[in-house]
């Protein structure tokens, strides 16, 4: 549990990748499971937002950088000699997730040309098994095969692969306990039951894999304090509480959570700096407002955190002269964080960013037209 895993250290980000999905072909849409939601937004996991009685909630879109934080991201996609490039160069599907899907919710996909991307993607792709590797080259792994089916679903271009052939690949993962492997190296974590599940069901292939069992697994790595961790009897963290509780909700078994035990762990993630943390006594960091915001909103229970604070710290982790946010304030901005930081304001609804999808991590007009307009 210790290597390249970002949300257990303080390392440079990388290696978690948690992108997000959507339901089966043979169960209804996650969002119809669901309550309704507010006016504006067909998911009903969004909940109904509070800005207009805030007064204390800062100018609106003025205050997030939308412009700069375009201009970073397309910034980084053409460099390709300096550190952060290189620290990425493993990870660059799960960067192109990242700065796409921020692109997305900003409104800022037409600096994009997306046969170029595509054709990229295509190219990470290892023929022989059908997994996606990081970068052109590179092994084939569950996470970077999440990442290509999400920037493909958010680019339309799902018939550019052999949905067979990947989905296949993801559900030859899948061990006889339910649990499920990276890659052909066999490490077995909740994060990979997640991956494989949203990856299955942006596919419409949960079918090829027994979801019974693999809801079981999850089930089995619950704790007592009403978290879950990486495999049984591991610790809880909020990364690993959104990947279970986006497993469970995307195979509508959310039934096996207690929502105020969790939601009340969850919330004690808030700290004096409006920040959230992913465990008790760790620091606060812009990317946990994704994990705990979205597990929050899954299980109802996000009226718990004060989202005024949340939303000005997020705020304040921008660097308002190039773009880009950081892990908390001051800190150096990179792709993972200004993703995260724009993804948690979208949960939060803030004024003029596209809603998105809590379990699913793609905009929610991406998960409609993939569940809808099949
Ligand atoms: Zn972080």
């Amino acid at each position: 549990m210790s290597r390249g895993f970002h949300f257990y250290g303080s390392s440079p980000p990388l290696l978690f990748l948690l992108l997000f999905g959507v339901p089966s072909s043979d169960s209804p849409p996650l969002h119809l499971r669901l309550r309704s939601g507010p006016s504006h937004s067909p998911s009903g996991f969004l909940f109904t937002p509070d800005y207009e009685s805030s007064p204390s909630f800062p100018d609106r879109m003025g205050d997030l950088a939308v412009e700069k934080h375009a201009e970073y991201i397309l910034s980084v996609e053409k460099r390709k000699d300096d550190f952060e490039s290189l620290v990425m160069e493993h990870l660059r599907l799960n960067g192109a997730y990242w700065g796409l899907t921020t692109l997305d919710i900003m409104h800022k996909m037409g600096s994009v040309n997306p046969d170029e991307v595509v054709a990229w993607i295509l190219s990470c792709q290892d023929k022989e098994s059908g997994g996606f590797g990081g970068n052109v080259g590179h092994d084939p792994h569950v996470l970077y095969t999440l990442s290509a089916v999400q920037v493909l679903a958010l680019l339309d271009r799902l018939d550019a692969i052999d949905v067979n052939k990947v989905s296949d690949y993801v559900a030859g993962l899948q061990n006889e306990d339910g649990s499920f492997a990276g890659d052909i190296w066999g490490e077995v974590d909740t994060r990979f039951s997640y991956v494989a599940i949203c990856c299955l069901s942006l596919l419409h292939r949960l079918n090829k894999i027994n979801v019974e069992k693999a809801v079981d697994y999850i089930v089995s790595c619950k704790n007592l304090d009403g978290g879950f961790g990486s495999i049984p009897g591991g610790e809880s963290h909020a990364g690993q509480i959104f990947c279970c509780i986006g497993a469970l909700a995307i195979t509508g078994s959310l039934h096996h959570v207690d929502r105020d035990l969790l939601g009340w762990w969850l919330c004690e993630r808030q700290c004096k700096d409006g920040g959230l943390n992913g465990r008790p006594e760790k620091l606060t960091d812009v990317c946990y407002s994704w994990w705990v915001l979205s597990s929050l909103i899954m299980i109802d229970r996000v009226h718990w955190i004060d989202k005024n604070k949340l939303s000005k710290f997020i705020l304040n982790c921008q660097d308002l002269e190039k773009g880009g946010i950081s892990d908390r304030p001051d800190n150096a901005v990179d792709v993972f964080h200004t993703y995260f930081g724009v993804a948690g304001l979208s949960l939060m609804e803030y004024p003029g960013l596209k809603p998105i999808d809590p379990a699913y991590a793609l905009p929610v007009d991406v998960v409609n037209r993939i569940f809808f307009q099949k």
